[in-house]
């Protein structure tokens, strides 16, 4: 049996929510990831076969390796179909929002989403959410905003409308977001989860093969370049940096996403507590920042205290905007020589 997590309350009232509204719009972070685009279309599912009217719309581009999802075409990117996403909007009298905890997660979409009238329900896993929704279900120790999701429509009794699709969106969710339940996955209940997806006829290898087996060429390739030229090791500080320039991410042809999990992977170096990357931006001057740790090292202190970010104890990011990569590597040795205790340990 699936122990209780989300509150009583809560389940009652995202019920009633869910059974009086009509037309309901679903909201994720911007660059989706799998987290933000299983637990979407898998509540998607469950809606629509319940008889609502349904549309997911995300803030912009998503990438390639979840579009194999059931109705991932009819997700709506809001940079691209602005005044189509507002119909949806302005129609809608139920938003969900789900795998963010702040509307500044939504870039410009937060502007109609926080001016509309529609009942609002957030859903999600990141710690300090914001209430900007009427219910808030906030549970920062779960493995995934998919893992809520579910338990959410198991708790209202809803498993019957819960589709195969949705099922392969909720597992794509939990998969992606745990490192192929690598990391945050020791609750035993994800793997009753797990179990019950498997029920509804899912088929988990294949899954794990469309998302991870999904290389281009030209990607598979930069990763050795990554490895082989880019990746700086100091042992001492159980530590490792990578960065990217435009020019670098230009010569393999780079394309969204096509660095996506990378910086998980000098984590596999023996004893390193810390990875960085640092990727220019393609369009605007700034460097994108990414940190992953193991154990008790929190990313997140180090994102918000060198990187204007912020994020979960073992992932998160930030950003720095106007300056070079050389200027971003001196701040990066900065954060370590900081952590120098910690990393050392
Ligand atoms: P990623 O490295 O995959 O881009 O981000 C990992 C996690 O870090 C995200 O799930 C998010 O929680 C957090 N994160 C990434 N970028 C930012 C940022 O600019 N600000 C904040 N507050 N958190 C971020
Ligand atoms: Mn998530």
């Amino acid at each position: 049996m699936l122990s209780q997590k989300i509150s009583y309350t809560e389940v009652a009232e995202a019920k009633r929510m869910f059974e009086a509204c009509r037309n309901v719009v679903i909201v994720s972070h911007i660059s989706a990831d799998g987290d933000a685009i299983g637990s979407s279309l898998g509540l998607y599912e469950y809606l629509k076969k319940k008889g609502k009217q349904v549309t997911v719309i995300v803030p912009n581009y998503f990438p390639d390796f979840l579009k194999w999802m059931t109705d991932a075409d009819k997700i709506i990117q809001y940079d691209r179909r602005r005044a189509m996403a507002k119909t949806y909007i302005t129609a809608a009298d139920l938003i969900v929002v789900l795998d963010l905890n702040e509307p500044t997660r939504l870039e410009e979409l937060a502007i109609p989403i926080t001016r509309s009238k529609a009942k609002k329900i957030m859903i999600d896993h990141h710690l300090h959410p914001q209430k900007f929704c009427d219910l808030t279900i906030s549970y920062p120790d779960a493995s995934s905003t998919s893992e809520l999701v579910f338990r959410l429509i198991d708790a209202i009794g809803g498993m019957s409308n819960l589709t195969k699709a949705g099922a392969e969106d909720l597992y794509a969710g939990m998969c992606t977001d745990t490192g192929k339940f690598t990391y945050g996955s020791n609750d035993p209940d994800l793997y009753i989860i797990l179990s019950e997806l498997l029920r509804k006829g899912i088929d988990k290898d294949k899954i794990n093969r469309l998302i991870y087996n999904n290389y281009t060429e030209a990607r598979f390739r930069l990763l050795g370049y990554i490895l082989s030229e880019k990746l700086q090791v100091f042992p001492d500080l159980h530590a490792t940096l990578f960065t990217l320039t435009r020019d670098e991410l230009n010569r393999f042809s780079y394309v969204k996403g096509d660095t996506e999990g990378v910086v998980n992977m000098p984590l596999e170096i023996k004893g390193t507590k810390l990875s960085i990357y640092m990727r220019e931006d393609m369009e605007h001057p700034r460097i994108f920042v990414s940190l992953r740790s193991v154990d008790d090292f929190p990313a997140n202190k180090v994102a918000a205290e060198f990187f204007n970010g912020g994020g979960h104890l073992n992932a998160a990011g930030g950003q720095l905007q106007n300056i070079s990569m050389d200027e971003a590597v001196e701040i990066a040795k900065k954060a370590l020589e900081a952590y120098e205790e910690k990393l050392k340990d």
